[in-house]
């Protein structure tokens, strides 16, 4: 049995007409996330941890944004996809930690139905996903409310 982690960031510019999707949970907000895909930085930083914990570069080789088969594609398919790399890899993952930047919205009302999204995709139990939610103190874009950014952690185990 070998443990594996991986680490995951991502951020994305808020945008004035598009809906904003995060952990594939749809939050009301008069902006949603810029991006090829529909901008879910939250799975994107999940996937990245994923990848890296099974040694398989990054979410930008298996989607690369210039594909037009991913535009708008919701990231939750996406994470469907890497979690099939995942298995044929002989891995399970055991848990996932993360942390959403963002001045707004508030975040942390939504978190239960992010985790009520992701865990069937991780096949993990609600405790073995850590979803946390802060601002940035109004410091820099992401406290000017210009993006939302997120990190995330993996740990997998392979057969
Ligand atoms: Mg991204």
């Amino acid at each position: 049995m070998r443990i594996k982690i991986g680490i995951g960031y991502d951020i994305h510019k808020l945008q004035e007409g598009k809906k904003l999707f995060l952990g594939g949970a749809k939050i009301p907000f008069s902006k949603g996330l810029a991006g090829h895909s529909d901008g879910d930085c939250l799975i994107h930083a999940i996937i990245d941890a994923l990848l890296g914990a099974i040694g398989e570069g990054d979410i930008g080789q298996h989607f690369p944004d210039a594909d037009p088969r991913y535009q708008d594609i919701r990231s939750t398919k996406l994470l469907e996809i890497i979690m099939e790399h995942v298995r044929k890899k002989g891995g399970s993952v055991h848990h996932v930690d993360c942390i959403i930047i963002a001045e707004a919205p508030k975040v942390g009302p939504h978190i239960a139905k992010m985790k009520q999204i992701l865990c069937p995709f991780l096949r993990v139990q609600a405790d073995d996903l850590g979803i946390k939610a802060k601002t940035n103190e109004g410091i820099g874009p992401i406290g000017q409310g210009e993006a939302i950014a997120a990190v995330a952690q993996a740990l997998i185990e392979l057969e």
